[in-house]
């Protein structure tokens, strides 16, 4: 389905980067070298890196262009001028706060408008916002449509707020506790999941009958843009751009991690109609990152992020994109594997405790699944599941394991072909078809917290003694 379906990308191949693809022993060295936890390889070893779409974008010859003429003036760079015109031509905000990432954004923001006690509703948040959120001493609560947990059913809008939820924590907390409401275009938590223009309208007039404001988290906003082009009614004909700005129109303004959807390696954003918000996050900013025309950034990454703004609502570059993780899901689904469904804008994700149904939880199936398939292809994924998000409760010591068990196979913009995305599904399609054999994972040794990242972890040698003899019986 991939190179049947696949579309010529558009754009051609100006510069090339060599990867190479270690043989089956020598991955299964590294693999054992790395403590069975694909975060702790060198990437060198990998073929093809699907570990995240974050930072790992090709720039255009015209952003590499721009990083030699970037101004690199300490104040009222030119670079700076460009990238606020960007962000008011596309986005429509007049302030711009530029950051080095998305996540100091997110901890002006929340600074600045949230006082201990409060809530702030989400559609769902992403982890880091959700613990800046924690941080300013407030309470992130995610009030996605129910569809959004259903990862069999179809839909096109599973990353809609539930407006009738959102009006419960409104009432229920009381107005002067809801200092802002965030929506994440797209729903990274749930899967990159788009959210429909109709929302984005009916959460903004709920949230007028209160005067609340409405951030968005914009870091996938052009994803979401196109997929309301391409699902909602009224939109057919008209470009991502303009939808984009209308997109923005229903916010007073937006934190954006500009690694994403903007096409650059590093950068982020605070933008904002609010001139009494802009003028309160100035010290901040100055505090935390630099002086208010270059924020974190050096001023060629302002002059590749002002293009990279501008680049991003290609409408033929969106939908080879979107396009490019819908295939690959096809793909998938035609060889049986599991996968969420739709696929979203940024990742295909397959259900590991569907894949591996012998494999329990305690266990994680989703890294068990992301070692086989670094051995079988030379492919990096990431596991979403009981390692990452596994809770304990502290008084009791009881454990509760997510709702979902993932494995995220992450596409980076402009960098991968169909055909590498063919060898991908081929070594998926191969691990699928040996999954009976597949064991699952103990810890070796891993940190209290944020386990995932670094913890050191061994196949389970022999799962019961019927196994073990069996195997007895075999050789
Ligand atoms: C990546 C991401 C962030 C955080 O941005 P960084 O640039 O990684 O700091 C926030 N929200 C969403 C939805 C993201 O995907």
């Amino acid at each position: 389905m991939l190179l049947e379906n696949s579309q010529p990308e558009p754009y051609r191949i100006k510069m090339v980067e060599p990867i190479r693809l270690i043989d089956r022993e020598q991955r299964q060295a590294r693999l054992a070298a790395a403590g069975y936890n694909v975060f702790r390889l060198e990437a060198d070893d990998v073929y093809i890196d699907l570990m995240t779409d974050s930072g790992t974008t090709a720039m255009s010859a015209n952003q590499w262009a721009g990083i030699m003429t970037g101004d690199e003036s300490y104040a009222g760079s030119r670079s700076f001028t460009k990238l606020t015109q960007a962000v008011r031509d596309m986005l429509g905000f007049e302030y711009v706060l530029p950051t080095h990432q998305g996540r100091p954004a997110e901890h002006f923001l929340f600074r600045t408008l949230v006082r201990p006690g409060q809530v702030v509703p989400f559609n769902a948040p992403f982890d880091s916002t959700e613990a800046h959120v924690s941080i300013a001493g407030g309470t992130a609560i995610s009030c996605v449509a129910e569809i959004g947990y259903q990862p069999s059913v179809e839909h096109p809008f599973k990353g809609d707020v539930d407006v009738q939820k959102l009006r419960n924590v409104i009432e229920g907390e009381g107005r002067d506790n809801v200092p802002l409401i965030m929506v994440s275009l797209t729903n990274n938590a749930g899967g990159g999941q788009p959210v429909s223009m109709a929302n984005l309208r009916a959460v903004k007039a709920l949230a007028d009958e209160f005067a609340i404001p409405v951030y968005f988290d914009a870091a996938r906003c052009a994803e979401n843009a196109y997929f309301i082009q391409q699902r909602e009614s009224g939109y057919a004909n008209r470009s991502v751009a303009e939808i984009l700005k209308e997109q923005f129109s229903y916010a007073e303004g937006c934190t954006f991690s500009c690694k994403k959807d903007a096409l650059v390696n590093i950068g982020g954003l605070l933008a904002t109609r609010s001139r009494a918000l802009y003028e309160q996050v100035v010290p901040l900013l100055v505090l935390h990152e630099g002086f208010v025309t270059y924020g974190g950034m050096a001023g060629r990454d302002l002059e590749a992020l002002a293009i990279g703004l501008r680049e991003m609502v290609d409408d033929r570059y969106l939908q080879h994109r979107v396009g490019q993780v819908e295939r690959l899901g096809d793909t998938l689904l035609a060889g049986g594997v599991p996968i969420l469904r739709p696929t979203g804008g940024h990742a295909v994700y397959v259900d590991a405790a569907a894949f591996l149904p012998h494999v329990p939880r305690s266990e994680f199936p989703a890294e068990a699944l992301a070692s086989e398939l670094y051995l079988e292809g030379g492919v990096r994924a990431v596991g979403l599941g009981s390692l990452a998000f596994l809770k304990e409760e502290p008084s009791t010591g009881a454990v509760s394991a997510p709702r979902l068990e993932l494995l995220r196979l992450a596409i980076p913009r402009r960098v991968y072909t169909d055909s590498h995305l063919a060898a991908v599904a081929v070594a998926l399609i191969r691990v699928y078809q040996r999954r009976d054999a597949i064991r699952g994972m103990r810890i070796v040794s891993a940190p209290p917290m944020l386990k995932h990242f670094t913890a050191v972890l061994a196949p389970i040698e022999v799962r019961d003694e019927a196994v073990a003899e069996c195997r007895e019986v075999m050789v």
